[in-house]
């Protein structure tokens, strides 16, 4: 069922609390994918009810960034969120999640200034803003984010613990297309040229994961390893960061050690794709 009116998912979701039911919620930006199918199983697992929104939130986007030309197919969404079964998709307008006035921001520091928080200034203070909002619209049992944005999930967690919210945060692993390339609405931007040259990055990180796996701690042996790879690719136009980090301090390490985290991201052609994996 769609619903529009954060009253009217309030209202909903405040009875569904009533009836005892728990109510699993899971955040989107839309043109789902198998990812996203992936945490709504997983939701439907957990709980009774499960809560999908889609609102591709212009707080986290950055000026040049592909706010304008983001995929959307709401038809094509419905159709999938309808076979999974999901009970409610809460579908609110830009005016409705930020009418005229609108003037607060909830920000975690420290962990949203390394890897992708260094080249998107605001991002994440745009994410942890609508995500709070979500929360409190839906005040979910439990929440799931995918591991394919790692510091995200991350930050997320670290917002829910420091503010007290009463939401249990569940990370699920990534999906990845046949060849390796991890699921993302913004794939849809590749040329086939590009969708080629893509596959480098999970490849990269799998040789990566590899070599440690053999004994290769050296982090700049890593990455530079992982670089030559990249850059095999005439697609490739500019890697922005590829880093090896404590996955909880996202500090850079020199020798990475068993849960360390390798994150990447890469512009492959205009689009700007990321990826990660767990020591
Ligand atoms: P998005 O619509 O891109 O904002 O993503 C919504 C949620 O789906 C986020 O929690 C993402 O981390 C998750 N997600 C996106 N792609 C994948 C993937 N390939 N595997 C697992 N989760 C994903």
């Amino acid at each position: 069922m769609l619903v529009e009116k954060i009253s009217e998912m309030k209202s909903v979701t405040k009875r569904l609390r009533f009836e005892g039911r728990s109510i699993g919620f899971v955040p989107t930006m839309g043109f789902l994918h198998e990812g996203h199918v992936s945490l709504i199983r997983r939701s439907k697992q957990d709980n009774d009810i499960t809560v999908v929104s889609i609102f591709v939130n212009p707080l986290q986007f950055g000026e040049n960034e592909d706010f304008d030309r983001y995929p959307r197919d709401l038809n094509r969404d419905l159709e999938i969120l309808r076979e999974e079964k999901v009970d409610y998709l809460f579908y609110p307008s830009h005016k409705e999640m930020y009418p005229d006035g609108f003037s607060t921001t909830v920000e975690v520091k420290g962990i949203t200034e390394k890897l992708c928080g260094a080249f998107r200034p605001g991002h994440f203070k745009g994410v942890t803003t609508v995500v709070l909002k979500l929360f409190n619209i839906i005040k979910p049992d439990r929440a799931y984010f995918g591991l394919k944005d790692f510091q995200q999930y991350k930050v997320i967690e670290r917002m829910v613990r420091d503010l007290n919210l009463d939401v249990e945060i569940v990370g699920c692993p990534i999906v990845r297309e046949k060849d390796g390339l991890a699921m993302s609405s913004r794939n849809r931007y590749l040329t086939d040229n590009e969708r080629k040259g893509a596959v480098l990055l999970s490849q990269a990180l799998f040789e990566a994961k590899k070599m440690f796996d053999l004994g290769i701690n050296d982090v700049s042996k890593l990455k530079e390893e992982m670089k030559k790879i990249i850059q095999s690719n005439p697609e490739v136009r500019e890697i922005q960061y590829i880093e090896i980090v404590d996955s909880e301090t996202f500090e850079e390490k020199v020798k990475a050690e068993k849960g360390d985290l390798i994150a990447l991201a890469v512009f492959v052609g205009d689009t700007r794709l990321i990826d990660n994996i767990q020591l």
